[in-house]
C-alpha cells in the first residue's frame, strides 16, 4: 500500500508514525511496512505536513546529492518509530523495560536538538526543527516524538484491539465519553462488525 493510501487516524504524528506498519504488535517481526523506501518517507511527511513544499525540494536534492542519506534517513526514522513504539507500551503498561528505546530516542532527540535553531519573530521564540534538509524529515519526527511523549495523556492513548481483529494501532480517543474502540470504525470496526455476524449467522444455521 502506497503511503497516500495509508489511513491517518492517530491524531498526532508521533502516533501517525507508530502506525506505519500493520499489524501494530509487540515484538512482531513479521508486519507489512508502508515506509519501504525514502520516497515513501518524502510522500508520507509531505500528507502528516511535517515540513512545506519548498522543504521537500531541499530534501530531495540533498539526498539526490548524496545516495546513502536517504537510505539513512529512512533508517533513522524507522528507529524513531520503533523507540517510540516501545517507550508507549511502556507509558501503556504493555511492556516493562523502555531502557534500550529511551537511549534510542533519546540519541535522535539530541541530534535533533543540535541540528535545531532557536529564531525570533514577531515578539516570540520559534523552534526550528530540521536545518539540515538531509536530516529534516528524522530531526522533526524525534521531536515530535518526544514532545508527545512528554505531554500526552496515556488515559486517551488506545490501540485498536488486536484479540477482537484490530490492527493494533495506536491513536488519541478524543470522544466525548473515551468510548472510541477502533482505528476507524469503517474500517477494523466494521470488519469486527462483520465477523461477529457471520459467526452469529453460523451458529443459528447449526441450532436446529
Ligand atoms: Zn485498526
Amino acid at each position: 500500500m502506497a503511503p497516500k493510501d495509508l489511513r491517518i487516524v492517530g491524531g498526532h504524528v508521533a502516533l501517525d508514525l507508530v502506525n506505519t506498519v500493520e499489524p501494530r504488535l509487540p515484538g512482531a517481526t513479521n508486519f507489512r511496512e508502508h515506509l519501504t523506501s525514502p520516497t515513501d518517507l518524502v510522500d508520507w511527511a509531505l500528507r502528516l505536513e511535517i515540513l512545506t513544499d519548498v522543504e521537500v525540494e531541499l530534501v530531495r536534492s540533498a539526498w539526490a546529492a548524496s545516495p546513502s542519506a536517504g537510505e539513512q534517513a529512512l533508517r533513522a526514522s524507522r528507529e524513531v518509530r520503533e523507540a517510540t513504539y516501545d517507550v508507549l507500551l511502556n507509558v501503556l503498561g504493555t511492556t516493562s523495560d523502555a531502557g534500550p528505546a529511551l537511549e534510542k530516542l533519546g540519541l535522535r532527540w539530541t541530534a535533533a536538538t543540535a541540528r535545531s535553531e532557536l529564531t525570533l519573530g514577531g515578539g516570540s521564540l520559534a523552534l526550528v526543527v530540521g536545518t539540515a534538509p538531509a536530516t529534516l524529515i528524522p530531526d522533526r519526527l524525534a521531536v515530535s516524538a518526544v514532545e508527545f511523549l512528554r505531554t500526552a495523556d496515556p488515559k486517551h492513548v488506545r490501540a485498536c484491539p488486536l484479540d477482537e481483529g484490530g490492527c493494533g494501532w495506536l491513536f488519541l480517543d478524543r470522544s466525548r465519553n473515551s468510548s472510541r474502540r477502533w482505528c476507524a470504525m469503517e474500517d477494523c470496526g466494521a470488519q469486527a462488525k462483520a465477523r461477529r455476524l457471520t459467526a452469529r449467522r453460523r451458529v443459528a444455521r447449526a441450532t436446529p
